[in-house]
């Protein structure tokens, strides 16, 4: 796909062609379409289509934001950034809120280099996204066990389940003069949280999106 198809089909709807500064962030400070423009530059091509290169100021820290930016002809408009913001902010729309708000929260626990609440709260959002899929059993090792039973965890995803189980155990069940979690144990099961999602609810809804797409 050639950068001169941004916008094209996929993208966020526009009002007025205008670049919608409400879907910028400011990486630095975090305000989300405050900006004046300092710049702007662009290139036509031969069918008429323009390419936006787009200098932001926010207005409340003062920092410069390149948006590349281009609209298709159905309104939807494709946008980059550059610098982009490096804290995660929020989860996809089609997971549900509380294994959303719990990721978040390991995301970011990594982000700061706080490994047993990275680990603890990973932890959690897999137990819970495994009841969002119906699991039943007394504890998260017979929870895994019962969806893999059903065919609802691929072996692989099963095994894995297991080995970040324990890596999250001792946080979940702490004893007195319990050893720190390692980055490299707290990346791990976030690693793996990250992949349990993609498996259980972003595969299935680009599947019926693509599907919806091939109907039409
Ligand atoms: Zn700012």
């Amino acid at each position: 796909m050639s950068w001169w198809e941004i916008g094209e089909g996929s993208g966020y709807s526009s009002y007025n062609g205008d670049l919608r500064a409400d879907l910028v962030e400011c990486a630095f400070c975090g305000e989300s379409g405050k900006f004046q423009f300092e710049g702007r530059l662009t290139r036509k091509n031969a069918a008429g289509k323009v390419l936006h290169y787009d200098t932001l100021k926010c207005e409340q820290c003062g920092n410069l934001t390149s948006v590349f930016w281009g609209q298709g002809d159905s309104g939807l408009q494709g946008i980059h950034q550059v610098p982009w913001p490096r804290k995660t902010t929020k989860w996809p729309r089609h997971w549900p809120d509380d294994v959303g708000r719990y990721w978040l929260q390991a995301r970011r626990s990594l982000e700061a280099s706080n490994w047993d609440a990275a680990a603890l709260m990973a932890r959690s959002a897999v137990q819970l996204t495994l009841r969002h899929q119906g699991a039943v059993g007394k504890n998260l090792y017979d929870e895994i066990n019962d969806l893999g039973s059903k065919g609802l965890l691929p072996p692989v995803m099963l095994e894995w389940a297991h080995e970040v189980r324990v890596l999250g155990n001792d946080n979940a069940h702490p004893t007195p003069g319990s050893t720190a979690t390692t980055a490299q144990d707290a990346s791990a099961v976030v690693e793996y949280l990250g992949m349990l999602l993609k498996v259980v609810f972003d595969l299935p809804h680009q599947i019926t999106e693509h599907r919806g797409k091939d109907r039409a």
